[in-house]
């Protein structure tokens, strides 16, 4: 009788304290620093606290916290560049920008829109605030990713997928605390609108005062949460706004509640695991092949785009 009760309580204790995903750090903005004229980023990674692989797929997280920007004819941002080897993913919060590349697509996003450029084996793009927009002036809010993409996609056809906020996989929690809008992976059953080359999750949360969440994610993906705005508790840790929690890789579930109405963006991915090879806008596995990117970009291979 006795073994058999202390054999139940060994199993709860091992099936509660597995499961939750640890906090290896929560992060301050880093100090911000200006791409081009037009976005005013906190780097988060790769950086100071993260190697250039612990976020894989992953690679860069350039965050616009918002920022006034004043009235400008002559719109904002990043002229005509290169990029190869991985996707652009960019989300806006507030103001627009607008994207033209050299594959023909162009596309403008508002508020909670995103747009996801494949640039694999090789485009020219170029990154403004909308015209409009930049008229009128106003609160700008994004976030730009690089995802990576492994050496066999390296060289797929560059796309383009713009996702409106409206046409995201959604899902409502109960009591109308809040919802999930699901831009890549699936959310107890409901898809995400972004095709990705490798597993990813990423999720755009809203919820409102007291709300809370259960989030459940593969030991091995590696997961961090970014603050767009509001406070809340992870895991019983309070983060402020703007901040960034790290997970550790062990555990699966991540418990978010809101003190005030929050934005939250979910990042979670299976790692790839190939050599990393960056030069300034190409991502690739080895010096070779920047080299060969240099090339062809130099050589005109990656088309015509106007400034
Ligand atoms: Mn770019």
């Amino acid at each position: 009788m006795a073994k058999a009760i202390f054999i139940r309580i060994r199993k709860t204790q091992r099936v509660t304290m597995a499961k939750i995903k640890e906090i290896e750090m929560v992060i301050v903005p880093p100090p911000v620093h200006m791409v081009g004229d037009g976005f005013r980023v906190h780097t988060f990674f790769p950086g100071h606290h993260f190697d250039q692989a612990r976020m894989s797929p992953f690679y860069l997280l350039d965050y616009n916290s918002k920022f006034e920007f004043s009235p400008s004819e002559t719109p904002r941002g990043v002229g005509v560049h290169p990029h190869k080897g991985f996707e652009t993913v960019t989300i806006a919060y507030h103001g627009k920008v607008a994207h033209h590349d050299s594959a023909g697509n162009s596309g403008v996003i508002a508020e909670g829109d995103v747009q996801w450029m494949t640039a694999a084996s090789g485009v020219l793009h170029k990154e403004y605030h909308e015209k409009e927009f930049s008229k009128k002036g106003g609160t700008f809010q994004m976030v730009q990713l690089w995802v990576n993409l492994p050496a066999i996609h390296k060289k797929a056809q560059p796309k383009y997928q713009p996702i409106l906020h409206s046409e995201m996989g959604k899902y409502n929690l109960t009591e109308n605390s809040g919802e999930i809008n699901v831009i890549a992976g699936s959310y107890k059953g409901i898809e995400g609108s972004a095709s990705t080359f490798t597993p990813i999750e990423m999720y755009d949360i809203r919820l409102n005062e007291n709300a809370s969440l259960n989030l459940s994610l593969p030991e091995h993906y590696n997961t961090s949460v970014l603050i767009i705005e509001g406070v809340v508790m992870v895991n019983n840790k309070k983060v402020d706004e703007n901040h960034l929690v790290l997970f550790k890789n062990n555990g699966t579930d991540i418990e978010i509640s809101a003190l005030n109405k929050s934005i939250i963006l979910l990042l979670s991915g299976e790692p790839i695991n190939e050599p990393i090879f960056q030069y300034g806008p190409f991502l690739m596995n080895t010096r070779q092949e920047i080299e060969e990117a240099m090339n062809d970009f130099n050589s005109g291979k990656f088309g015509h785009l106007e400034d």
